[in-house]
């Protein structure tokens, strides 16, 4: 039986890990869930789930869910002490990493540190501390499993491992999200609202703007790196735009092995879940003889510049992926807020990069620092 930390509990990836273990229930126990504000949503889920313990980040917000559950067993806790605290647990043996963005660097890292089997769906931890987190993982010997559907796929197609012998290429599909067809000047104005309409996947705000730019692939190809020790050359981007072949390895006989499914991210959690045994994730099986044809064409680089920022921020290392992430951040929630305009996002990615000294990523230390840097800059720029 499972024993399992939420980190993101209250998000869409906190609620597909909860309707998999809800078809299973009896094989885990629920030792913490963790949000950020949404008190309503996680109180919902204490009573549903009963956890031992429930952490929200903010102090405000862990007061208010202390009051609501006076009279449970549940234990509140607040702030990242108690992120912290819940993710590396004697009692623990499993965390899904599934924070959005550099909030869940830390208690991710922790978790590594601790050796527990992660269950990473919070790229931007490995992005922005590929070679800091993936030491702490072997020195701990913890276990990594991806939960981005690309990554769990490439998983999958490397016989559920992290490493394949005569690997020629790793292919990352990607859906072109919902701006694929349009034209430079058609980008420049975009809403957000129409960002966040993604074609296939239900997801959170940040992701979903990252799906529009690309640089949701960017990152994703910086995650491929560090999961699978490789380097960004062997890394290629298709569209698939039905997002059923979820990513595919080339090997060097020219064999190409994929994986496909609906696109449900039900199905790598709940690979993620029980690895190397299989769960049941209730989603749907695909009907070969319905689908529509599957398609691939070129990533289209001029429209959406993010990802070769992505791949050159790979090749200049350092802290150059740390600045990438954190300007991406700034910039994406400066266009949720209509801040500044769809086609500003990868300009003001490109000004931070360049107005930053790329230091060397030696330890956590420096990594913070680069962050904090790059948040300050970007938000100047905006
Ligand atoms: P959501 O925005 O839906 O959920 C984010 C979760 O993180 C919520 O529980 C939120 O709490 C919590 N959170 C936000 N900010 C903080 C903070 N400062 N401190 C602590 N907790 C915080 O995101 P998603 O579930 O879509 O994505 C989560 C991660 O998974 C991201 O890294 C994303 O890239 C990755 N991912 C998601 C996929 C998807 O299909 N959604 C697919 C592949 C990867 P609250 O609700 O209280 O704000
Ligand atoms: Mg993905």
């Amino acid at each position: 039986m499972a024993k399992l930390c939420l980190l993101g509990a209250t998000g869409t990836i906190g609620d597909n890990t909860l309707a998999v273990i809800a078809q299973q229930p009896e094989q885990f126990t629920m030792v913490a869930l963790t949000a950020h504000r949404n008190v309503d949503k996680m109180q919902r889920l204490c009573a549903q789930w009963s956890p031992r313990y429930a952490v929200m980040a903010d102090d405000d917000a862990a007061e208010q869910l202390q009051q609501r559950l006076k009279h449970s067993d549940t234990r509140v806790l607040s702030g990242l002490g108690g992120l912290n605290y819940v993710a590396t647990l004697a009692e623990v043996d499993t965390v899904m990493a599934a924070i959005v963005g550099a909030a869940g660097l830390l208690p991710t890292l922790m978790a590594a540190k601790a050796g527990k089997r992660i269950l990473l769906a919070n790229k931007e931890a490995l992005v922005m501390s590929g070679q800091i987190f993936m030491q702490a993982v072997q020195e701990n010997h913890a276990t990594l499993l991806p939960i981005d559907s690309e990554h769990n796929a490439v998983f999958q197609a490397m016989g559920g491992q992290n490493q394949a012998r005569d690997l020629k290429k790793i292919i990352l599909t990607a859906s072109g999200g919902p701006f694929r067809q349009k034209t430079k000047d058609e980008l420049h104005h975009v809403t957000p609202e129409q960002a966040c309409a993604h074609p296939n996947w239900v997801m959170g705000k940040k992701i979903s703007v990252d799906s529009a730019t690309l640089m949701n692939k960017g990152l994703e190809v910086i995650e491929a790196c560090w999961l699978f020790n490789t380097d960004s050359d062997k890394i290629e981007v298709v569209i698939h735009p039905q997002s059923i072949i979820h990513s595919l390895v080339e090997y060097a006989d020219g064999s190409f092995i994929a994986q496909l499914g609906q696109p449900d991210m039900r199905v790598p959690i709940a690979y993620s879940l029980n690895w190397p045994k299989r769960l049941n994730s209730g989603v749907k099986s695909l009907n070969l003889t319905q689908m529509n044809a599957l398609t691939f064409e070129a990533v289209n680089r001029q429209n959406f510049p993010c990802l070769d920022l992505a791949y050159a921020a790979f090749k200049q290392g350092g802290t150059a992926c740390t600045v990438l992430n954190a300007a991406n951040e700034i910039a994406v929630a400066a266009f949720l807020n209509r801040q500044i305009k769809f086609m500003q996002i990868p300009h003001v990615i490109e000004q931070t990069l360049s107005r930053m000294d790329n230091q060397p990523a030696l330890n956590l230390q420096a990594i913070l620092a680069a962050d904090t840097q790059a948040r300050a800059t970007a938000t100047a720029l905006i």
